[in-house]
């Protein structure tokens, strides 16, 4: 694979469209060079994000244990929370708040491609938690949500865009969200492809 041609996927997830930050996100990568070959706004149904997130036993602890420790940072009981103080449980149910919260309005998916595109993406996006995000990445201009806030109110924790983590991650979610034959468009970009 030529350089250039390295892909990823993003979805500007429900807050994101509904703060008006679609353009926005599409401006700060097509400024770092970066470029859009597919682009959709849907409304995606529960079972499809449902298959999105990872099902395995490894994912939803990680994502139980990581709320478990939060509600300990700040003197939460996990039983007068959720009523479980289990990783596991916990963690089923913070998949459940996450699909809540991606099905709660329309998504834009789309395809990027360039040069490193699955880490500089990463990096224009931000890390997950928007209020430790620095400034100058997009979780961190326009959002300051919290798990301590969200934990607290019961919800995931809104970070406004998904990004692919790794190449293979990519592939999959490419495949996934645009189908084999997928609706990937050819050109050339000024500066960039010639
Ligand atoms: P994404 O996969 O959506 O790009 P990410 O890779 O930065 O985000 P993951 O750790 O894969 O983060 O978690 C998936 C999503 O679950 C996060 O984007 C966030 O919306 C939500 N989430 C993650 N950790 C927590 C948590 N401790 N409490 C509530 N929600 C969480
Ligand atoms: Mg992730």
């Amino acid at each position: 694979m030529h350089p250039k041609e390295e892909r990823t996927y993003l979805m500007v997830k429900p807050d994101g469209v509904r703060k008006g930050l679609i353009g926005e996100i599409i401006k700060r990568i097509e400024q770092r060079d970066l470029k859009i070959v597919a682009l959709e706004m849907f409304k995606p149904t529960y079972d499809q994000i449902d298959s999105h997130y990872p099902k395995d036993e490894a994912w939803v602890k990680r994502l139980g244990s990581k709320t478990l420790n939060t509600y300990n940072k700040y003197g939460f009981d996990p039983m007068t929370e959720v009523g479980t103080s289990d990783e596991m449980e916990i963690g089923k149910k913070v998949r459940g708040w996450l699909l809540d919260y991606m099905t709660s309005a329309p998504l834009v998916k789309m395809i990027i491609q360039g040069i490193h595109a699955v880490d500089v993406v990463r990096k224009i996006v931000g890390p997950t938690m928007p209020a430790t995000a620095e400034m100058g990445t997009v979780r961190g201009d326009f959002s300051i949500d919290s798990p301590v806030l969200a934990n607290k109110e019961k919800r995931a924790v809104m970070n406004l865009v998904h990004a692919s983590e790794t190449p293979e991650e990519a592939l999959h979610e490419i495949e996934y969200w645009f189908g084999k034959t997928s609706a990937v468009c050819e050109y050339k970009r000024f500066g960039v492809d010639e």
